[in-house]
């Protein structure tokens, strides 16, 4: 037995991919745009189930009782931390607290040559800046996986989904204690097709050659606007949410995530095997401020005295759980009606803002059809 079955349909964390212990499992971008693992050679699979036993997609989460998880808002004191992340920065704190203790730390990068997101490691605060900032795509996960031990002590952020098989794993390796896990809050992974289209738009309609830098959340026109910027030389082409940004529009429409990022994705609010979990803190609370604010929860005692030392490198104030998770979605997304068309497009290659174009104007013949309908029945 093995995932071969699931192949076209998981969350694409890859920690099958370290588990077996034949090697191999590999992954590959299916024709929807996302990695999915793939059995490199079936006749040597001797059927240990390993990769099944690590899989977050095939089995349940363990429901975490909220009465258990402290909640607070936070956001590093170092400004220029702050403005480099996505939200208060508290990520990137953590992970120097912990390189200060001699942890290893796994998180993401963006691969400039590939033009993806990747897992990597780092031994050092300075290397792992490559991490700041969130990577609004699904991340490939084998070269920061690949490179994680049992012996050495280890910080590893990811997706909930990649924490939760990451997790199973190493409790079958028994060396969970070794590691400290932390996940975010999760909108779900947009499609690379998406991603590929619109870096090419930008290419041609800015005249780039290459792309040397990407930030997908820019605070230049604050915390709240979406703003991506995207630079060449010393050339940079900013734009936000409010301007109509195409990425974001079709990322936070939710027409091309991960099939895996509806209906089965089991880590909405508080569902978490991690440590640590951080995301925005949106709702009211902090509505008014632009500079970015973590919310920040701890699920564990090792989450919880992890918080309690940031407080020399954070602002850190409790707030209740529930009011962290205030504007974060509460249960799975329903799948778009119109997520295949959209998908069929993004294969075809037709321009975004071509297709954003079309997006709305069917749109717009549903709601008039239903208010007729709507109107008739009156
Ligand atoms: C795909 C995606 C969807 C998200 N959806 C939400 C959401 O719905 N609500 C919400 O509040 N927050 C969401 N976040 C998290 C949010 O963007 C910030 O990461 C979070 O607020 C922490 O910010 P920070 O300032 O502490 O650190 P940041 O500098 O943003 O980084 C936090 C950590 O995230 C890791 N990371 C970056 N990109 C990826 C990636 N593609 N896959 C896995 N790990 C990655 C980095 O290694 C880094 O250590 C999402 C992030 C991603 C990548």
């Amino acid at each position: 037995m093995n995932i071969a079955h699931k192949i076209d349909d998981c969350y694409g964390c890859g920690v099958c991919v370290i588990a077996c212990p034949k090697d191999i499992i590999g992954m590959k971008r299916s024709t929807e745009g996302f990695y999915v693992p793939t059995i490199t050679e079936p006749t040597r699979c001797i059927d240990c189930s390993l990769c099944e036993k690590v899989c977050s997609y095939l089995d349940d989460i363990k429901r975490l009782e909220p009465e258990n998880i402290k909640g607070y808002a936070a956001y590093s004191k170092d400004a220029r931390v702050r403005r480099k992340c996505t939200s208060g920065g508290v990520g990137f704190e953590i992970a120097k607290l912990l390189i200060n203790k001699g942890y290893k730390a796994c998180g993401v990068e963006y691969n400039y040559h590939e033009n993806r997101a990747e897992h990597f490691v780092a031994r050092t605060i300075s290397e792992f800046k490559k991490s700041m900032g969130s990577k609004y795509i699904q991340s490939f996960t084998t070269p920061g996986f690949c490179r994680l031990t049992a012996n050495d002590k280890w910080v590893v952020f990811g997706t909930p989904c990649q924490v939760d098989s990451l997790r199973k794993w190493l409790r079958i390796k028994g060396v969970e204690n070794n590691y400290v896990l932390v996940d975010f809050f999760c909108h779900g992974v947009p499609s690379y097709l998406l991603w590929d289209s619109y870096l090419n738009a930008k290419k041609e309609e800015f005249h780039f050659d290459n792309i040397d830098n990407v930030n997908f959340r820019d605070k230049r026109n604050g915390w709240h606007s979406y703003t991506i910027t995207i630079k060449s030389g010393n050339r940079e082409k900013a734009s936000s949410l409010k301007e109509n940004d195409l990425f974001h529009r079709f990322f936070l429409s939710n027409l091309c995530l991960n099939k895996a990022c509806y209906q089965s994705c089991k880590f909405k609010e508080h569902q978490s095997s991690a440590d640590i979990r951080i995301g925005d803190f949106w709702g009211e609370t902090y509505a008014e401020n632009e500079e970015g604010i973590s919310g920040v929860l701890a699920n564990t005692e090792k989450g919880l005295q992890i918080i309690d030392e940031l407080k020399t490198a954070c602002v850190v104030k409790e707030e209740p759980a529930h009011i962290v998770g205030e504007g974060q979605m509460k249960g799975p997304l329903l799948l778009p009606q119109r997520r295949r068309y959209v998908m069929k497009n993004l294969q075809r290659y037709t321009p975004l803002k071509y297709l954003f174009f079309k997006i709305r104007l069917l749109n717009k013949v549903d709601s008039i059809f239903h208010k007729l309908i709507a109107l008739a029945k009156w």
